[in-house]
């Protein structure tokens, strides 16, 4: 096998392996640019794409050149010089490619400011909040991939990425990144129509339209924008017509080159009853996640935060809180802000112990609550629309199979509850079951990033 060809076949399997968006994203244009020895190097056609690839899919890459050539021992990668132009593999891309990677010859043009236009717009931009910028986004591993997505989007709107789409936990940064793109076009381009709505306020727009017969005008405000970004679409689960609503809103904006982009709290396939085009659709722009942020970030993300009232605060206090304050950016923030405004009030200096007799009840809340286990079964299965009794029933069928572990395993990890009882309370099952559920699903969370995100869901939910 030559080196082209070598590719070809990996590429083969890395298509089935990814999801069409992201193989479209990252792979289309790359190739091995030589190979020594048992080393191989792979070319890619941009710095961003070099960082994506050499960071999450290296093991991947390397295994599956590896399965098809036993010697292959190690993996490069390198970003095509200008000299170097672009010798993508010829693959036979499909009709989406186009659309995913947009030339910027294709792009239409903002229309020049109106009076209708100018009428409009103030409407349309006060959406959004200015106080999110990608200045005071702190960048670490958890949302990196995130960020610089939308970054890209703010610098070439509609060319890459349509849709983007961005998931994580609650409080992990998703408006804020969302809004920055927003604010970052509006800000090059002041005339430009930035729509920023949550997915509430789509659904009841619509809703009300159909209700006064006003759909033209919904469709007049949705459509007629240059950038639309939805918030929370998980909010749209179930919602057949407005789905629906956005599968077209969505056609038409992209169709016209202008992007969209979504926010949810999972990736769109975890969505129930999310229709099927529409995930589809999705799936073929761009899906980065945003996950919970490591210490270093946190403790960047305080300073951010503190600005110039970093003074009032000692530094092991900022330590402190970073290192006990761990589930979402928001609850770090509001542990930071309890710590200033004590500060202020009581005109002292933030010192450890002071630090930590302010935030005692913060910790003692967190550490101390635990869930009933009702709540586990009520949640697990409103997370996954399946009915409670089904999920403690006697169904095998797999919808439901897997939330019962998941149930189980949560039951155990978070309350501690013994496989016997566990058993029992899943409709009289044995303690091996339990057993068996939970050891499973510890199995499949060493390599299932999905399920490790719905699990983050999950248990943020449970513990709000
Ligand atoms: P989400 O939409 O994912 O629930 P938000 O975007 O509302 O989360 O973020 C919650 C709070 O945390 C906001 O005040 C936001 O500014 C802040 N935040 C989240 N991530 C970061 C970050 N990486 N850098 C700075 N602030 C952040
Ligand atoms: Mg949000």
């Amino acid at each position: 096998m030559n080196n082209d060809q070598l590719w070809q076949a990996a590429l083969g399997q890395i298509e089935l392996k990814v999801s069409k968006g992201n193989y479209l994203t990252w792979f289309t244009s790359t190739r091995i640019r030589e190979r020594l020895e048992d080393v191989i190097v792979i070319e890619t056609p941009s710095a961003f794409t070099y960082e994506w690839l050499s960071k999450k899919y290296r093991g991947s890459i390397l295994e599956i050149l590896q399965g098809l050539d036993g010697q292959v021992k190690q993996i490069e990668f390198a970003i095509e010089s200008a000299q170097n132009l672009p010798r993508p593999i010829k693959r036979n891309l499909r009709v989406t490619a186009k659309k995913a990677v947009r030339p910027a010859a294709e792009v239409k043009p903002v229309e020049p400011m109106t009076r209708a236009r100018e009428a409009r717009r103030p409407e349309v931009n006060k959406t959004l909040n200015p106080k999110y910028a990608f200045d005071t986004y702190v960048v670490g591993p958890s949302n990196e991939i995130a960020h610089a997505a939308c970054r890209a989007v703010a610098e070439k709107p509609g060319e890459i990425y349509n849709p983007l789409f961005i998931y994580g936990g609650v409080g992990l940064g998703k408006t804020h990144l969302l809004q920055a793109v927003g604010n970052t076009i509006l800000s090059k381009n002041p005339a430009a129509r930035v729509l920023y709505v949550s997915s509430e306020k789509f659904i009841n727009d619509f809703v009300q339209s159909i209700r006064d017969r006003s759909t033209q005008k919904f469709k007049h405000i949705y459509r007629d924008v240059d950038m639309l970004i939805i918030d929370d679409v998980q909010f749209m689960a179930g919602k057949v017509k407005t789905q629906e609503e956005l599968f077209h809103t969505f056609n038409s904006l992209q169709g016209q080159g202008r992007p969209v982009i979504l926010s949810s709290d999972r990736p769109p396939r975890a969505i129930p009853t999310f229709e099927e085009r529409l995930k589809s659709r999705l799936a073929g722009g761009m899906t980065a996640d945003i996950q919970q942020p490591d210490y270093e970030t946190r403790l960047a993300i305080i300073s951010e935060k503190l600005g110039k009232k970093k003074e009032l605060i000692e530094d092991e206090s900022l330590a402190y809180i970073a290192k006990n304050v761990q589930k979402n950016v928001r609850e770090l923030e509001g542990a930071l802000n309890k710590v200033v405004a004590h500060c202020e009030l009581t005109n002292k200096r933030g010192t450890l112990d002071f630090t930590k007799k302010v935030l005692k009840s913060v910790m003692e809340q967190s550490k101390q609550k635990t869930i009933d286990s009702k709540s586990v079964i009520e949640i697990v299965s409103s997370y996954y629309s399946i009915p409670s009794d089904a999920l403690r029933g006697k169904s095998r069928k797999k919808e439901i199979v897997k939330p019962r572990q998941v149930a189980m395993y949560l039951l155990r990890k978070e309350n501690n509850i013994s496989f016997p009882t566990i058993g029992d309370y899943f409709g009289g099952r044995d303690h091996t079951t339990a057993m068996h559920a939970c050891e499973k699903i510890d199995k499949l969370l060493e390599h299932d990033e999905e399920l490790l995100q719905e699990l983050t869901f999950i248990r943020e939910r449970l513990y709000a």
